[in-house]
């Protein structure tokens, strides 16, 4: 297809078939072996190689931020081979101290094979400034982070990694490239958790790289077939599914959680409210930054800041499934620091908004938090549980 249409058209036709008499959609193939004999052709001779379902996906993924895809078997093993391929050479990874904690777990376990994780504010361009020339490092960014939602500079954080002669690698899992395209701020690489927002049913673990450079992909790939973290072919077939109707969930999605954001700002049981549509500091950078909306995700905090509180709003939902991970088309909400390695404040609420009316998710979410007026009324008082073993909250600005 051509670049006379735009990218939503491709992202829909991608993997369709115009030939007659073939099946119109991409097929199913699950193959370990294909017929081969004498030099393998790359990617059809076995099957931890290639995989027609993944060329689909990541023909419909590259187009999305006009660069090339390859897709893993989740987020963290693109995150892990993107690690593995950077890392040689460079002494740091710098990433954000409030993003998705899987990312700073796996960067402290990798450390014997590769660098060491050293944790910033990314919205501190002077701390990140001086951690990047401090030593050869990568620019490992997120934003909007998960779960707070805070949102960075692309532009001055790719400058800055420029300047300092370090990779940029953002993690676009919550806006996805519908919202935001990275590789356009100077980054080498864009990271997905395709199981988010992109495959978008709850239904798959899946995650991706984008780039444009040639040899970092090349890299990609090997790291992909020799240490196995392949994508399965149906997975595969799931993802793109979803995929297709990404630009109208999105859209849905990002008007719906706007409102609920603004609705959870006026309400006298929350004390905060997490996304970055609404008014904080960093407002007007997230309109530029994010013209088209920003995603599904917000987080905010219940009046008492008690994780008690906060579970009993959590388990008092009709509608929102309890549930973690987030972009499905049914809205899901949990207490997030309920996760040993998570560092999000105690009582804070961690909401994926779906593709309900968003009059039925803002019913549901002022039922739920009438548990805690019923609390109030009859005098219980609540104290803030701290999980034993668990590692310093950080303070976050608003
Ligand atoms: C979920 C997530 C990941 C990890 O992806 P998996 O598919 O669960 O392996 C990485 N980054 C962000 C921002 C995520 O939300």
């Amino acid at each position: 297809m051509t670049d006379a249409f735009s990218a939503e058209s491709r992202l829909i036709h991608a993997g369709t078939e115009r030939t007659p008499g073939l099946p119109g959609t991409p097929p199913l193939a699950p193959a370990s072996i294909y017929v081969s004999q004498g030099i393998p052709r790359p990617g059809r001779a076995y099957g931890r190689d290639g995989n027609p379902g993944w060329e689909a996906l990541e023909q419909a993924l590259g187009g999305l931020e006009d660069g090339e895809a390859v897709a893993f078997a989740s987020g963290q093993a693109a995150s892990m081979a993107l690690m593995l391929a950077l890392a040689p050479g460079r002494e740091r990874i710098v990433l954000p101290d409030d993003g998705y904690y899987g990312g700073r777990v796996l960067a402290d376990r990798l450390r014997p094979h590769g660098a060491v994780p050293v944790p910033v504010d990314l919205q501190d361009l002077a701390a990140v400034e001086r951690a990047l020339t401090a030593a050869p490092s990568v620019l490992w960014a997120e934003t909007p982070t998960n779960p707070l939602l805070r949102v960075a500079d692309l532009a001055r954080l790719g400058a800055l990694a420029a300047a300092a002669g370090a990779p940029m690698v953002v993690d676009n899992t919550v806006a996805t490239g519908l919202l935001q395209r990275p590789l356009e701020a100077g980054a080498t690489a864009s990271l997905y958790s395709l199981t988010k927002s992109v495959s978008g049913h709850s239904d798959v673990i899946l995650g991706a790289v984008v780039s444009r450079d040639r040899e970092l992909l090349a890299a990609l790939r090997i790291w992909r077939s020799s240490g196995g973290g392949i994508p399965g072919p149906f997975e595969a077939w799931l993802a793109l599914r979803g995929l297709k109707t990404l630009p109208l969930r999105i859209a849905r999605q990002s008007a719906s959680a706007l409102a609920v954001a603004r609705h959870l700002a006026g309400h006298p049981r929350v004390s905060a409210v997490h996304y970055p549509g609404i008014d904080k500091p960093t407002s007007e950078l997230a309109r530029r930054q994010m013209p088209d909306g920003f995603g599904p995700l917000l987080s905010f905090e219940v009046t008492s800041d008690s994780a008690d509180a906060a579970d009993k709003v959590v388990a008092s939902s009709r509608l929102i499934v309890p549930a973690t991970s987030f972009g499905g088309v049914e809205s899901t909400w949990e207490r997030r620091a309920r996760w040993p390695a998570e560092t999000a404040p105690a009582g804070l609420i961690r909401l994926s908004v779906g593709v309900e009316p968003a009059a039925d998710l803002i019913t549901d979410i002022d039922q739920a938090l009438g548990v805690l007026l019923c609390d109030v009324l009859l005098g219980h008082t609540r104290s803030t549980t701290t999980r034993p073993g668990s590692i310093p909250r950080p303070r976050w600005r608003s």
